[in-house]
């Protein structure tokens, strides 16, 4: 078997075009545009990058994007004012501080600071608390990316079995409760996983989410399989590959997200959403 390619640039960029749509009529009725602020602390090169790619894809799509940049050394008190002014702030929909943030700020006590209702990275536990007991609320982006792939192949998750490896909060965790308001049947796995490869040959659907390169191989993968990919890692030499050793994976599974182009594409795609989302729902502007 030969597995099929799951496009997340393609998607992304499908549903982009439509979020611009909702960011133009969102214009015409209130006049102004939707707002995604973004808090970046200090010059972490990725985080630089990251930021200002937020911004550059709100703008494409019609979205009024703003970086705003603090000192390395800026004291939690003062992020969190920062953060306080930018909840009271109405021309502000969307709200995130970049993490990793420098070692003297606790990012619980920042996340926690940010407006529920602004919380486009669904960090918030006030929006995990929503999604865990099936509530809407703001959905964090990488999950909320990947249901959409899933979408693409087919699969019916009712009855299914789903494994996700890796049970960070902003991915794996997230990711089982989509799934299980799916009806998949869902086993999270992390790395006192016992015989994880066996857990994995089990799953109609597998997720993986550890952050080592390509760590999960071919024969690990059942028959059919569909598999997405959310690891991003640098090899000597710089080229990027995924947590799934893609070539091997490829002889089992049915369908596979590639890296780059899978996952990663749908995550900043999904912020814009939910940007669109936090602004209608603040202002009640929902068809
Ligand atoms: P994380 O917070 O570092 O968590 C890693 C998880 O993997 C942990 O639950 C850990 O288990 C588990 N793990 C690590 N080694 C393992 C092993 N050998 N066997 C089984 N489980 C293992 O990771 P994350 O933030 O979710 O990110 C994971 C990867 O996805 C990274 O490569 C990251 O760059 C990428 N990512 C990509 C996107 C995107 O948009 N493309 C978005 C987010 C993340 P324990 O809990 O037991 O330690």
């Amino acid at each position: 078997m030969v597995a099929r390619l799951i496009d997340g640039k393609a998607l992304a960029a499908q549903l982009r075009a439509g979020v611009a749509e909702d960011a133009a009529r969102f214009r015409e009725r209130h006049h102004r545009a939707a707002g995604l602020h973004v808090v970046l602390v200090g010059e972490d090169p990725a985080s630089v990058i990251y930021t200002r790619n937020k911004e550059k894809a709100a703008a494409k799509v019609g979205i009024a994007g703003q970086l705003h940049r603090l000192p390395e050394d800026v004291s939690e008190a003062a992020l969190l004012e920062q953060v306080g002014a930018l909840n009271a702030d109405d021309a502000v929909d969307g709200l995130l501080v970049q993490l990793p943030l420098p070692d003297h700020i606790d990012p619980n006590r920042v996340v926690d600071a940010i407006s529920p209702s602004k919380d486009v990275d669904g960090f918030h536990p006030m929006n995990t608390g929503l999604l865990s007991t099936g509530r809407p609320g703001l959905v964090a982006c990488t999950p909320r990316g990947i249901m959409h792939l899933i979408a693409q192949t087919g699969l019916d998750l009712k009855g299914a079995r789903a494994v996700i490896v890796g049970r960070s909060n902003i991915v794996g965790k997230p990711m089982a409760q989509l799934l299980l308001a799916q009806h998949a049947t869902v086993t999270l796995c992390h790395s006192r996983t016992r015989d994880l490869p066996a857990v994995c040959r089990d799953a109609d659907l597998l997720v993986v989410a550890v952050g080592q390169a390509q760590m999960v191989k071919g024969d690990w993968i059942k028959p059919g399989a569909v598999v997405i990919d959310v690891g991003t890692n640098r090899l000597e030499g710089r080229k990027l590959v995924g947590d799934v050793d893609t070539e091997s994976a490829k002889e089992h599974a049915g369908w596979i997200t590639p890296v780059p182009g899978g996952v990663g594409p749908m995550t900043i795609t999904c912020l814009l959403e939910n940007t669109l989302i936090a602004a209608r729902r603040r202002l009640a502007d929902l068809d």
